[in-house]
């Protein structure tokens, strides 16, 4: 029986979690198909988990009872009290989680392997060295982007003469220690200072990177925390984390390649941590002035338009203004108005952002443009409509080579006839840059919460 279960059922369950994970990792490539991805994956994790419950190794369950109950408790209030504009910094902390779990039990493995009278091979020290260096470095390099996304701490980058050099240095003695205990595992207190010095570089390679970069340290935390599960499953022989890590790891480092070319960056920079500059405001000139307009006006003008291109921004997530847009783009639609939204790869706080909440509101898939597809289209548009973006549409990025958001693509709303701006008030972007938008003469603002300036527009069209 016992035979059976160590060499059958549990590798067939770690088989059947695996392919569940990886088929749901291809149904979340795309929206109509995300939940359901979501949901195989969850699955999969489940027969894992119930699988790994019946594991030989396994001499007590009081403690994976507790953890159990403690671990669900902690996941369950995350999901129902955090509010869903707080996903991103959710996600922070779930990687987090995942990586001090991973940082746990490298280090709960070393010292169990250095006890137990055999030499440690060189192949599992090499695996517990990348699994506590990615745990750790992961562990406090999300809990500062959480910081960072919750505004407990400035979100913009933080440097000092000497960064790069620090950062360097410390990567250096860090890797030299591990390339060291792989030929010498016996040395306690060097494996330890290994791992001081990866949570260190967690926080030092996350603090010079913000603002509007914010979203490559998402994905590329991701990325590490997959890394380091996969490394657990060398060091621990667990073929299920190595696959789920790989899959982790390898996806986030693809997300983290799109959105270093969604913000025109390159990979290098973001893994050397040499990118992101203080807000320089002084860089900034804006001319002009903000001017209001009235729900009525902006009402006739999408009513009559031939095209109307709607830009969700992060203030669309927090205003939960999805489902009312999608009644304004459907009431315009019916009056033979040409209705598109404008999807920026790093509107929102989190990869997919405005995809995830549009779709949820059912705006129809093949009413959404990338940034390339609708920009050519800018100038034939009557009305561009901006839903609480701000950096997303800044000007500066594209015209000001000083602005430290020079370079990342811009949807280029200034270009339409007439751009409307519904925003609360003179709140800044993520990035905390003032935006010459507001003040061109083809802007007007339309101020309140995004949800009741929408409603409001939705009932006025209907009557105009
Ligand atoms: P944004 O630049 O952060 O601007 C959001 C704007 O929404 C603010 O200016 C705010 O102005 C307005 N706003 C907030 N709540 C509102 C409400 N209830 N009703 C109406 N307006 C509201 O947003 P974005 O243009 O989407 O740009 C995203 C930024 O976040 C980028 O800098 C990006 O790099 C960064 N980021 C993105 C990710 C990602 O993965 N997508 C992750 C982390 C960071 P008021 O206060 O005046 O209303």
């Amino acid at each position: 029986m016992e035979y059976i279960l160590n060499e059958v059922l549990i590798p067939l369950s770690y088989l059947l979690a695996s392919i569940l994970f990886i088929f749901g990792l291809k149904q979340l490539a795309h929206p109509q198909t995300a939940r359901r991805g979501m949901n195989l994956a969850a699955a999969g994790m489940l027969v894992a988990i119930v699988g790994t419950l019946f594991h030989h190794d396994i001499i007590s369950y009081d403690l994976i009872i507790i953890g159990l109950i403690v671990g669900s408790l902690i996941g369950a209030a995350m999901s129902i009290w955090m509010p869903m504009t707080a996903m991103p910094q959710r996600t922070a902390l779930s990687h987090a989680f995942g990586a001090l779990a991973a940082s746990l039990v490298g280090v709960a493995e070393y010292w169990h392997a250095l006890h137990s009278g055999q030499p440690i091979a060189a192949y599992k020290m090499t695996a517990l060295g990348f699994e506590v260096l990615f745990g750790s470095l992961t562990v406090t390099g999300s809990l500062l982007a959480f910081a960072k996304l919750q505004e407990l701490m400035r979100g913009t980058p933080v440097t000092y003469k000497g960064q790069n050099i620090l950062n360097v240095s410390l990567f250096a003695l860090a890797a030299f220690i591990f390339i060291y205990l792989v030929f010498d595992p016996g040395q306690t207190t060097l494996f330890f200072i290994m791992v001081g010095l990866s949570f260190l570089f967690g926080i030092l390679l996350v603090l010079p990177i913000g603002a509007a970069d914010m979203p490559v340290v998402m994905s590329l935390m991701n990325s590490y925390a997959g890394l380091a599960a996969a490394a657990t499953g060398f060091a621990i022989n667990n073929k299920v984390l190595i696959i789920a890590g790989t899959l982790d790891g390898f996806s986030g480092f693809i997300l983290s390649i799109l959105m270093c070319k969604a913000m025109n960056r390159s990979i290098t920079n973001v893994l050397f941590g040499a990118f992101g500059s203080p807000v320089d405001d002084t860089a900034v000139v804006v001319q002009g002035e903000m001017k209001e307009i009235g729900a009525e006006d902006v009402a006739m003008q999408l009513a009559y338009a031939r095209q109307v291109v709607f830009v969700p921004g992060y203030g669309l997530a927090t205003a939960q203004a999805q489902h009312v847009v999608r009644e304004l783009g459907e009431a315009l639609e019916h009056r033979g108005v040409q209705v598109k939204y404008a999807i920026h790869p790093v509107a929102g706080r989190m990869p997919g952002h405005m995809n995830v909440l549009l779709a949820e509101a059912n705006v129809p898939y093949s009413d959404l443009y990338e940034l390339e597809q609708i920009n050519p289209e800018m100038p034939a548009t009557d009305v561009a409509v901006v839903i609480g973006a701000n950096d997303v549409v800044n000007p500066d990025a594209r015209d000001n080579p000083k602005s430290p958001i020079a370079g990342m693509p811009i949807i280029e709303v200034d270009k339409c006839h007439t751009v409307i701006v519904l925003k609360r008030g003179r709140g800044k972007g993520f990035s905390g840059l003032e935006n010459p938008l507001f003040y061109k003469n083809n802007t007007r603002m339309l101020y309140g919460d995004a949800k009741a300036s929408l409603t409001k527009l939705a009932q006025e069209v209907q009557h105009a």
